[in-house]
Parts: C-alpha cells; structure tokens; sequence
C-alpha cells in the first residue's frame, strides 16, 4: 500500500520536472504565460516556451500539407529538354526505375523519407490535433502521439529541399529546365512538414489528455 502511494506520489512529482536536453538538468517546470521562453539555469539552453494557439496552428499546417499531397507527388516536377527531347516525371513515377537501377538505395530512400514518413507526419498531427480540437480523447491517441513523437525524428524535409535546390542548380549546366508545379507543391507539403514539427507541443498534447483522463 505504501509502496503504491509512493509510487503515485513519484509520478506527480516527476510530471513536474523537466530534463534540459543539453546539460540533462532536472528543472521544475513552472506555468509560462504566452510567448514566453523558460531557459536552462545551468547552460541557458532553451527548455519550453508557451506558445500561442499551439493546436490550432497544427491543425491549420497539416491540413494544408494533406492538400498538397496529390499535386506534390502525382504532377511533373520539372520538364528537363535537351537537343530538343524533352521528359519530366512526377515523384513518383521516379521511383520504380530507381529501385531497379543500381540507385535502389536512393529510391528506397526517397520512397520512405520523402513520401512516406512526411505524409504520415502531416496525417498523424492532423488527426490528434483534429480530435484535441474538438475535444475528443480516444484511447488510441496515446498510441499515435506515441509514433509521432518517433516519427518526427525521421522527418528529414530540410535535407530534401537542399536536395532538389543542388540539383536544380547542376542540371541547369546541361538541361533547359522548367520548373512544374509538382516541384512547388512537394516544397510547399515538405514546408508543412517541418511547420507542424515547430507547432506541435508533446507537452501540450500530454497536459490536456491528463487534464482530461
Ligand atoms: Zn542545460
């Protein structure tokens, strides 16, 4: 029986407290007011911060990437013509051939980093942020906050859009290249890829399913 109280007791405790990523300093975590930025006493990292309408910005960015998803992945990106033979191709019509040619690694690369993990990013943060809207807690949200806070670690849209801009840039040597409106919509979904993982607050999803539980 004591043991359980003690338990319970840790857990509270400990639901207050707050690790600094850099230095790993436990630090009670204190009620912010909006905008507001709590920093590491120890090594002045930035810790938390409070933000405005942190819900609803999510909300607002992953239904905007899921409205790309179509354009970014089925449209041509780019028509690239030389010696007046033109061919452009969309995401993914890229792939196949780029499984079956010596370049599978890159394929399979841009299978799972560049379609896969970014769309069920933006699907994911949308239907928690959905439910939160609305004020619905399903059992199953636990689970899928669960993976989305795994899944954001792989989310490499950065890297991606550096990708295309050094490439862009090395066919225009030998291509005449027009830019397609798949290319402007695969950089605008990986834009609200990256936004969501900015607007999203784990601590926020956790505080408001504690509050509601
Ligand atoms: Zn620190």
């Amino acid at each position: 029986m004591n043991a359980l109280m003690n338990t319970r007791m840790d857990s509270k405790y400990l639901d207050k407290m707050t690790a600094c990523h850099d230095c790993d300093l436990l630090v009670e975590r204190i009620p912010l007011d909006v905008d507001q930025q709590a920093h590491c006493p120890r090594c002045n990292n930035l810790m938390y911060q409070e933000r405005r309408d942190t819900n609803n910005k999510t909300l607002i960015a992953s239904f905007s990437g899921l409205l790309m998803v179509m354009p970014a992945y089925f449209t041509p990106m780019m028509n690239m013509e030389a010696l007046g033979i033109g061919n452009s191709a969309s995401v993914i019509q890229s792939i196949p051939p780029m499984l079956n040619s010596s370049y599978w690694i890159a394929g399979l690369g841009l299978m799972l980093f560049a379609v896969l993990v970014p769309i069920l990013i933006l699907l994911i943060s949308f239907w928690i942020s959905l439910h939160l809207r609305f004020e619905l807690y399903p059992k199953y949200l636990v689970t899928l906050q669960k993976s989305y806070q795994r899944l954001i670690s792989w989310g490499m849209s950065e890297v991606y859009i550096l990708g295309l801009i050094v490439a862009f840039v090395k066919l225009l040597d030998d291509f005449t290249v027009t830019i397609g409106a798949g290319l402007i919509c695969f950089i605008l979904l990986m834009f609200c890829s990256l936004l969501v993982t900015t607007t999203s607050s784990r601590h926020h999803f956790w505080e408001t399913l504690n509050a509601n539980s």
